[in-house]
């Protein structure tokens, strides 16, 4: 239940039920809606060859520094072992941009990310996803055909030029080159603040895009504004579910997709983590809905809470909201400290996890084959856009 989604004055925010999700069949075709392919056609090992580490070692090997593989957070042990540098998707586009010399990036990580790096790498080197299945629910909630009506909408009504998109980074490629087309910006979870203070000083209102919590989260608890500054856009809906008046008088609108590992921590967890745990200290990401937030103790991106962690006394006692390979991969890391996982129930990003030891393999070996498989990359004229947006986050005050 909301009433972001009437514009009326919410006492408590409360998520909307019924966001539609692009949960896609994996092997089924494809989906249009969607910023990813749906599966692998790849001739793969299997996954019970004992020979998998030593595979993926000896390609490796073979390769030296014309692959740089890149593994994200949220990505398998048995993938991360092999990741010549580890990070969020913004530090790993980064990370790659640095290695002009690789030929291939290996980018163990989903679709968007994939394309980051290859807007932001040179022309001849070639981003590689080792699944194309590897997308991003949170992604696929903002089409740019949906994006291009919400936009369409705010022009008839007069407002679209003191609007300013500012689209988080776990976006396709597309709404990148929209928020570039539009004079805004991207963020990500630990830049969000200084992005929406500097789009409040280039226009009145913000098109966040496409993850509500941490619009939401910056805008209320780090920018001071309310949670009825707010509106929320539903794609689904004409004028998106708003009247007039809510469109004009909004600070930030909302777009409404939210990120499926993340938007299943609750209020009632941290509640059950404090009773079961006492003196433990709730640390969750921005992505967690604005109730989560509030809870906790502690708030910030993924490598806010791995830097908490490593700083932690020992001794002391963590919950832990983000996903759950981090999580566990943390844990491990620091046995001396109390490290658990928020949920009680597993939780580990489906698409993220589709990556695995027989797809690197592969990869990996078509490499050594001179067969690239899996290659994406983000048309020139897109590319030019979304890099204007990317640069604008770089030049952040
Ligand atoms: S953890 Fe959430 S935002 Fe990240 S890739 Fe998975 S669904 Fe997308």
């Amino acid at each position: 239940m909301t009433t972001t989604d009437t514009g009326s004055s919410p006492a408590v925010f409360a998520e909307p039920t019924g966001t539609p999700l692009s949960l896609l069949l994996l092997g089924q075709a494809a989906d249009p809606r969607s910023e990813r392919g749906v599966e692998c056609p790849g001739d793969l090992p299997a996954p019970s060859d004992p020979d998998l580490v030593a595979r993926a070692l000896a390609a490796k090997q073979a390769l030296g520094d014309r692959v740089f593989i890149l593994g994200h957070h949220y990505q398998r042990d048995e993938v991360v072992q092999f990741a010549d540098v580890t990070g969020d998707s913004f530090k790993l586009a980064r990370d790659a941009a640095n290695r002009p010399d690789a030929e291939y990036i290996v980018f163990c990580g989903v679709h968007f990310m994939a394309e980051s790096a290859d807007i932001l790498t040179a022309d001849g080197q070639q981003v590689l996803l080792p699944d194309l299945a590897a997308g991003c629910s949170m992604a696929d909630m903002a089409t740019a055909e949906q994006v291009e009506q919400a936009w369409d909408v705010l022009e008839e009504l007069g407002i679209a030029e003191r609007v300013v998109p500012v689209s988080y980074m776990n976006s396709s490629a597309d709404i990148k080159a929209f928020t570039g087309k539009h004079g805004g910006t991207i963020c990500t979870s630990s830049n969000a603040e200084r992005a929406l203070t500097w789009a409040f000083e280039q226009g009145e209102q913000v098109l966040f895009l496409p993850d509500q919590h941490l619009g939401r989260n910056t805008a209320v608890r780090q920018l001071g504004l309310s949670l009825d500054d707010c509106v929320l856009y539903n794609p689904f809906k004409p004028m998106g579910g708003l009247t007039a008046d809510q469109l004009r008088n909004a600070k930030m609108i909302l777009w409404r997709g939210h990120c499926s590992v993340h938007g299943r921590f609750t209020k009632e967890c941290v509640d059950e983590v404090r009773e079961r745990i006492p003196g433990v200290n709730v640390l969750v990401h921005p992505e967690c809905r604005y109730e989560v937030v509030e809870s906790a103790d502690y708030v910030g991106s993924t490598e806010y809470i791995i830097k908490t962690l490593d700083a932690a006394e020992p001794g002391s006692k963590w919950a832990v909201g983000t996903e759950l390979n981090l999580v566990r991969r943390v844990a491990n890391a620091h046995s001396d400290k109390e490290i658990v996982f928020l949920d009680k129930s597993v939780c580990y990003c489906s698409t993220m996890n589709r990556i695995d030891l027989p797809h690197l393999v592969w990869t990996l070996e078509s490499l050594v084959a001179g067969k690239p498989v899996n290659r994406i990359t983000v048309a020139p004229d897109t590319a030019a856009l979304a890099q204007a947006a990317l640069e604008q986050m770089l030049a952040l005050p």
